[in-house]
């Protein structure tokens, strides 16, 4: 089951893309069979309920969401008020469109420490402190390990594994993990944090790793012009219990989001078909 996450249309930064709306790219998933959408916050504004009944009507279902603000690191917001607050906003957001998750990016390295383990104890604090709000909303957290070059400023876990011993050390049975061919491909021992991580996947992100990545951000490769070995992450996913969609989340500046996005969904549909 294919879902397109729609930063894969430039849709999660101002400035990018073609600009379609919620409605248009709902209607060209749905023409296609796609299972499923993930948004982002910026494109939904006040009418999270109505895009998400459009999404339920033509067929398909609203994935997840992008994104909470960063808990952790020098990018957070300045207060525990404004934390807390655009926090809860996020996951009333993904309530009202009927998005079973809301991805979390943990945000980097906190001011005044060193290395990762002192900021993934306070994340950890801090998704507690909002594991329950989202629980009451029926909304699971996915904290989602970002490749180690992402390691300064905007993550603080960098393999499967970092994310399963937030986790654990969270203990909240709606907090669980976004597994992204971006940030992981490169670890060797995928498979055994996976199968370590059983019935704690929430989502599977595709993409590919170009040989020449020119930015960091926003030069994701489509799926099979990379080096990452698609089938044996999908493999790992799977067997340990995900069944849900595989999400297409490309950020591609000079490339893809400067195509015609139906281009762009006939093309990742067909490469999901004979590469993933
Ligand atoms: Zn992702």
């Amino acid at each position: 089951m294919l879902a397109l996450n729609t930063a894969t249309l430039g849709h999660n930064l101002d400035g990018y893309g073609a600009g379609w709306s919620p409605e248009r790219v709902i209607d060209a998933c749905a023409e296609r069979g796609l299972a499923g959408i993930v948004f982002w916050r910026r494109e939904i504004g006040s009418r999270a309920f109505a895009i998400g009944n459009r999404v339920r009507a033509a067929g398909m279902e609203v994935v997840g969401l992008c994104r909470t603000p960063f808990l952790v690191g020098p990018l957070v917001p300045p207060t525990r008020e404004a934390r807390m607050d655009d926090f809860r906003a996020a996951v009333d957001m993904a309530a009202a469109l009927g998005a079973p998750v809301l991805t979390l990016v943990t945000g980097g390295i906190e001011p005044g420490t060193k290395g990762p383990h002192e900021s993934q104890k306070r994340l950890a604090e801090r998704v507690a402190e909002g594991a329950d709000y989202a629980a009451r909303h029926e909304v699971n957290l996915a904290l989602e390990p970002l490749n180690p070059l992402y390691g300064g400023n905007r993550t603080c876990l960098m393999t499967v594994r970092d994310a399963l011993r937030v986790c654990d050390m969270v203990d909240a049975p709606n907090v669980g993990i976004a597994v992204d061919v971006y940030h992981v491909w490169w670890d060797t021992t995928l498979a055994e944090s996976c199968a370590a991580a059983r019935g704690r996947i929430l989502g599977f992100h595709l993409c590919d790793w170009l040989a020449d990545t020119r930015d960091m951000l926003l030069d994701r490769g489509m799926m099979g012009d990379g080096v990452a070995d698609l089938r044996a992450i999908r493999a790992a996913v799977k067997g340990a219990g995900y069944s849900g969609t595989c999400e297409v989340e490309i950020f591609s500046a000079g490339n893809w989001w400067r195509r015609d996005p139906d281009e762009v969904l006939d093309t990742m549909i067909d490469r999901f078909r004979t590469v993933c």
